[in-house]
């Protein structure tokens, strides 16, 4: 669509990877190279590692991380979260939304093209298998055009076996987070009748990973992902994104050997479409940003191998707003990115206070309404039900103290004995001495003792006759 025929600036209005006829185009991206990519090579196989060692490692004998979203049981850094504390456990989901919107209004999406797992799967497991096996995209591009000969079948078949049993790894790693390693371990060595609905799912769900990394691809990044469609109403004109330096750049080409007049108007890209060529997602970020960019930096190492081969300084695509290219200057942090880190570190350290301070039990003291409070010569009796839930790794022997009040205790029913993880019921009735109530209405207080340490407090009325009367 062209808009503007005095600037002869055309946009696209179709996808990077769709052609005019609505066919695919397919990207034969090529492989990159330079300081950045390192480092996020680096950063890509440390987050390979976590997905395929976490699920192996134990904290008080529970995993690190677990998401069973079937029994609804989540261990958080060795740390169960029960159903009751679902408080935290969205506190912490919201933090996580707010620290992913709050970082792309300011990182833009960084996190697509360095840490999100389609990327990194994509990027650093399936496409160097594709480069090994089919070469450069030139050789990629030969082999899809030529017949189907030997040499195209073997290829064409190692690699896709190859792409299949990645797909299951990968699906056995996540299925890890959520059925614990030794189950998926029990659950691929027992025979298939024993397990065919797991079975059935794990095939499922790796036939589509296969389909995801070997045919979709960056398609989920530019089409299906909800976060990528977010992208344009989070970022704005601060927003740091890999950007092209049009003033510098601009007018691209390059003049003649020995014609200084014509280089001289020139700017410095050289049209080598080094960039280009890279992109992940078939895009020209000398467009600006763009829909379908991940920010994956390959570009600039692109660029800035070009730079330094024509002896021009570095950063002609390089991190940067918009406003930062158009008046030249560097990022600073504004207000609003003040602003947005202080909630987002207020979030996070009310999270972290929340859980380490989480109580070992959830106890409930209720007085028994069903029960009326009962009068035994100069002793108040009220009958409680008591509720305490042991959230820690191990099994509990309590004691229930009474903190403000001088009266004796009993128990009936459930013990105070409590497994890991399990809950008691006991009712517990009060006596206490008319002399020592100073209210019809009392407020007791309760302490509630493990090993002689005081764990947790509960408070619970006591109601005696009317003191006035
Ligand atoms: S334009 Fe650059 S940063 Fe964006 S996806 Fe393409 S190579 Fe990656
Ligand atoms: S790699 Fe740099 S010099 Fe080459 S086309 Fe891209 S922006 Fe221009």
């Amino acid at each position: 669509m062209k808009l503007d025929e005095s600037h002869d600036v055309t946009f696209r209005d179709t996808l990077s990877t769709i052609d005019d006829k609505g066919k695919r185009n397919w990207v034969f991206a090529k492989k990159p190279k330079g300081k950045i990519y390192n480092y996020r090579k680096l950063f890509a196989y440390s987050l390979l590692a976590f997905l395929f060692i976490v699920p192996f490692i134990k904290l008080n004998g529970e995993p690190f991380l677990l998401f069973n979203v079937i029994e609804r049981k989540f261990i958080i850094f060795g740390v169960i979260f029960w159903p009751q504390d679902s408080f935290l456990f969205y506190l912490m989901m919201l933090s996580f939304i707010l620290f992913i919107v709050l970082f792309t209004v300011v990182y833009g999406r960084l996190f697509c093209g360095w840490a999100c797992p389609q990327t990194v799967f994509l990027e650093f497991v399936f496409r160097p298998v594709e480069w090994l096996i089919d070469g450069n995209p030139a050789k990629q591009k030969k082999l899809k055009a030529q017949v189907w000969n030997l040499e195209k079948i073997f290829k064409r078949l190692l690699k896709h076996i190859l792409f299949w049993v990645l797909s299951f790894l990968i699906v056995s790693a996540l299925l890890s987070f959520i059925l614990g390693a030794e189950n998926v371990i029990n659950f691929l060595k027992h025979p298939f009748p024993e397990h065919k609905s797991g079975f059935i799912a794990l095939i499922i769900f790796t036939s589509a990973f296969y389909f995801i990394y070997s045919w979709f691809r960056e398609q989920v990044c530019s089409i299906m992902c909800p976060y990528g469609r977010l992208q344009s109403v989070l970022i704005d004109p601060n927003t740091i994104v890999v950007s092209y330096d049009y003033l510098r750049g601009e007018p691209r080409g390059t003049a003649k050997k020995g014609d200084t007049e014509a280089a001289e108007k020139l700017g410095d890209c050289i049209d080598c479409k080094q960039c280009v060529h890279v992109c992940p997602t078939n895009i020209d970020i000398r467009n600006g940003t763009q829909l379908e960019c991940v920010n994956c930096t390959a570009c600039i190492d692109a660029c800035n191998a070009t730079m330094t081969r024509i002896g021009k300084p570095k950063g002609l695509i390089r991190f940067a707003s918009e406003n930062g290219i158009k008046t030249g200057k560097d990022f600073k942090l504004t207000p609003r990115n003040i602003a947005y880190t202080v909630v987002l570190t207020g979030i996070v350290i009310f999270f972290l206070t929340m859980l380490l301070t989480r109580p070992a039990v959830e106890a409930n003291i209720i007085r028994d309404r069903n029960i009326l409070p009962q009068i035994q010569i100069d002793t108040i009796v009220n009958v409680y039900n008591v509720k305490i839930l042991n959230k820690t790794h191990k099994d509990l022997n309590l004691i229930i103290k009474p903190q403000n009040f001088k009266g004796n205790l009993k128990f009936f029913g459930d013990n105070l004995n409590i497994k890991s993880g399990k809950k008691t019921e006991p009712k517990m009735i009060i006596y206490i001495p008319k002399s020592e109530l100073k209210n019809k209405n009392s407020i007791l207080k309760f302490g509630i003792y493990s090993d002689g340490k005081l764990i947790e407090k509960v408070e619970s009325n006591f109601v005696g006759p009317d003191i006035n009367n």
